[in-house]
C-alpha cells in the first residue's frame, strides 16, 4: 500500500497530545497513504476531494484534522457535520471518531432514521460539537427546529457515490442551502461517477484531489477469484464445500443481491454449516442489525449474510473472506463489497460465484476495476446440480433483456426457446413441464381464430350487432 520511501509518523503531523495518545491506543503505528496525503491538507485549511474506499483509513484521514480543529467542547450547536448515506455508516463513524476523541471532551453524536427522534433531539439539546447524520434525519430535525446549523465550520460528505446511488442529491442541495457558506469541505468517495463529479463541483472550493488508488480499483491487499457456477443449488453446494475448511473461512461475509437470497443462504448455513450465522437486510429491524454486527465483530458469529445496502458502512476488521453469492448489478458495489476484507494492513480474499447470465456483469466489473479476476475450476467434490427450468428461464430472460437494451432491434431469443425443448414437444409455460392435453383439453392442435373468441369486447359486440342489423335491413 505504501508508496512513500520514508514513512511518516503521526507525530509528524503535529497533532495534539490527546489525539496522538488515542492514535497509539488504537494501534495505528504509521499513517496509511490516504492519511499521509489528506491530514496535512486539511490541517492547512484546504477543501479535499478524496477518492478512497472503506478500509484505507479514510475516517481518521478526515477525522484527526477535524478533531484538531473543533478541539474542545463549546456552546450548544454543532460546529462540524459529517453526512453519511446509511445509519450503519453513521454509527461506525460515530464509534471511530469517539475512539479518536477519547482524551478530549468533544461531544460527538450521530443521528439517523429507523429509530424515533425523541432521544436524538434530547441529546442535541444538551449540546453537540461534531454531528454525524444521514441526510433524511438531518433535514427532518432541522425543519422541526430541533437543530441549529448556523455554527457549522466544516462539512464532510462520506461515501458520496453511495449517496448519489441512493438518490440523496436533492436533500444534499437543500442542506447546502441552509448551512453557512464559509466553511471547509471534504468529500470522500470510493468511485468517481459523473454524478459525484458534478456534486464535487457544486460543493467544494478549489479542492485538492487525493487519490489513493485509481478510481474504482479494488483494494490492493485483497486476492480475488471467481467460480463459474451454473445455478443456485450448485452455488449452495460450493458454499457448503468451502466452509468445511473452518481454519481458512473463519469470519466470512456473504453478499446476496436480494433479501430472499440472504434469507435462504442464512437458513441453509444454519442447517448445514458449523458456526453461528446472522443475516442483515432491509427487512430486519435496526436492533437486529446492530446485534448481528456486534456479534460478528466480537467473533461470536462465523457467517454474516448481507445485502448491499444493509452492509454499507460496516467496519469489521479482519474479515477472512467476502463471498459474492450473487454478482452485484450496481458495479461499484463490487468494490465496496470486497473492501470489507483486506482492511488496513490485513490481507483478505474475495470469491465470486457467477452463473452464465452474471458472467456478463463480471466482465463489466473487470473493466471497471481494470483487473482480470482468475477463474477457478469447481472442485470435483462439489455436486453440479441440474439447472431448474425456472432458473434457466430467468437467466435467459435476463440475457435477452440486456441484449435488447444494448441493441433495440434485437427481437429476443427467449420466446422461441421457451416453447420447445425438442421438436414436437410443447412445454407448459405455467408448470415448466411437458404439455399433456387433459380430457377436457380438446382444443390441443386446433387452430384458434381469435375473432371467433367467445368473449369479445363490448365495442366488438356493438359493432357486430350493428353489422347484423344492417344486413337484416338490406335483406328486407
Ligand atoms: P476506514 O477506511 O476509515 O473505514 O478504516 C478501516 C480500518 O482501518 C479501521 O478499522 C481503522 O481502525 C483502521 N485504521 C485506520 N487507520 C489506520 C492506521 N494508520 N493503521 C492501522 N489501522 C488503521
Amino acid at each position: 500500500m505504501s508508496e512513500t520511501p520514508q514513512p511518516l509518523s503521526f507525530a509528524d503531523f503535529k497533532l495534539n497530545k490527546q489525539l496522538l495518545m488515542a492514535v497509539e491506543e488504537a494501534g495505528f503505528e504509521q499513517p496509511t497513504p490516504v492519511q499521509e496525503q489528506t491530514i496535512p491538507l486539511l490541517l492547512a485549511g484546504h477543501d479535499v476531494l478524496g477518492i478512497a474506499q472503506t478500509g484505507t483509513g479514510k475516517t481518521a484521514a478526515f477525522g484527526l484534522p477535524l478533531l484538531m480543529k473543533v478541539k474542545y467542547a463549546q456552546g450548544i450547536h454543532p460546529r462540524a457535520l459529517v453526512l453519511a448515506p446509511t445509519r450503519e455508516l453513521a454509527m461506525q463513524l460515530e464509534a471511530h471518531l469517539k475512539k479518536l476523541a477519547t482524551y478530549t471532551d468533544l461531544r460527538i453524536f450521530a443521528i439517523y432514521g429507523g429509530l424515533g427522534p425523541k432521544t436524538q433531539i434530547e441529546t442535541i439539546a444538551k449540546g453537540v460539537d461534531i454531528l454525524i447524520a444521514t441526510p433524511g434525519r438531518l433535514m427532518e430535525l432541522y425543519l422541526k427546529g430541533d437543530l441549529v446549523l448556523k455554527e457549522l465550520k466544516t462539512l464532510v460528505l462520506d461515501e458520496a457515490d453511495k449517496m448519489m446511488d441512493m438518490g440523496f442529491m436533492p436533500q444534499i442541495r437543500r442542506i447546502l442551502e441552509v448551512i453557512p457558506r464559509k466553511r471547509q469541505n471534504v468529500l470522500f468517495s470510493a468511485t468517481m461517477p459523473e454524478k459525484v463529479t458534478t456534486l464535487s463541483e457544486e460543493f467544494l472550493e478549489f479542492p485538492v484531489r487525493v487519490e489513493v488508488t485509481p478510481a474504482a480499483t479494488s483494494a490492493q491487499n485483497v486476492s480475488q477469484s471467481l467460480y463459474e457456477v451454473p445455478n443456485l443449488v450448485t452455488k449452495i453446494n460450493l458454499l457448503e464445500y468451502l466452509f468445511l475448511d473452518w481454519d481458512t473461512f473463519h469470519r466470512v461475509m456473504i453478499f446476496t443481491r436480494t433479501k430472499e437470497h440472504a434469507e435462504n443462504v442464512a437458513s441453509f448455513l444454519q442447517r448445514k454449516a458449523h458456526g453461528e450465522v446472522r443475516a442483515i437486510h432491509g427487512n430486519k429491524g435496526q436492533n437486529v442489525r446492530i446485534n448481528a454486527m456486534e456479534a460478528f465483530k466480537a467473533g461470536d458469529v462465523r457467517f454474516l449474510v448481507a445485502t448491499d445496502v444493509a452492509a454499507r458502512g460496516i467496519d469489521v476488521p479482519q474479515v477472512s473472506h467476502v463471498i459474492n453469492f450473487d454478482v452485484p448489478l450496481v458495479y461499484d458495489d463490487y468494490v465496496h463489497r470486497i473492501g470489507r476484507t483486506g482492511r488496513a494492513q490485513h490481507t483478505g480474499a474475495a470469491i465470486t460465484f457467477a452463473n452464465e447470465a452474471e458472467m456478463h456483469h463480471m466482465h463489466r466489473i473487470e473493466e471497471l476495476i481494470r483487473q482480470q479476476i482468475p477463474v477457478l475450476p469447481i472442485p470435483p467434490e462439489v455436486e453440479i446440480a441440474k439447472t431448474s427450468f425456472d432458473e434457466q428461464q430467468s437467466m435467459d430472460r435476463e440475457k435477452d433483456e440486456r441484449r435488447k437494451r444494448e441493441d433495440p432491434t434485437f427481437q429476443g431469443a427467449f420466446h422461441e426457446r421457451k416453447e420447445w425443448i425438442k421438436p414436437g414437444v410443447t412445454i407448459d409455460k405455467r408448470t415448466g413441464r411437458e404439455f399433456v392435453a387433459g380430457p377436457n383439453r380438446s382444443q390441443k392442435g386446433k387452430k384458434v381464430n381469435p375473432s371467433k373468441g367467445k368473449s369479445s369486447s363490448p365495442a366488438a359486440k356493438a359493432a357486430k350487432a350493428a353489422k347484423g342489423r344492417a344486413e337484416h335491413r338490406r335483406k328486407r
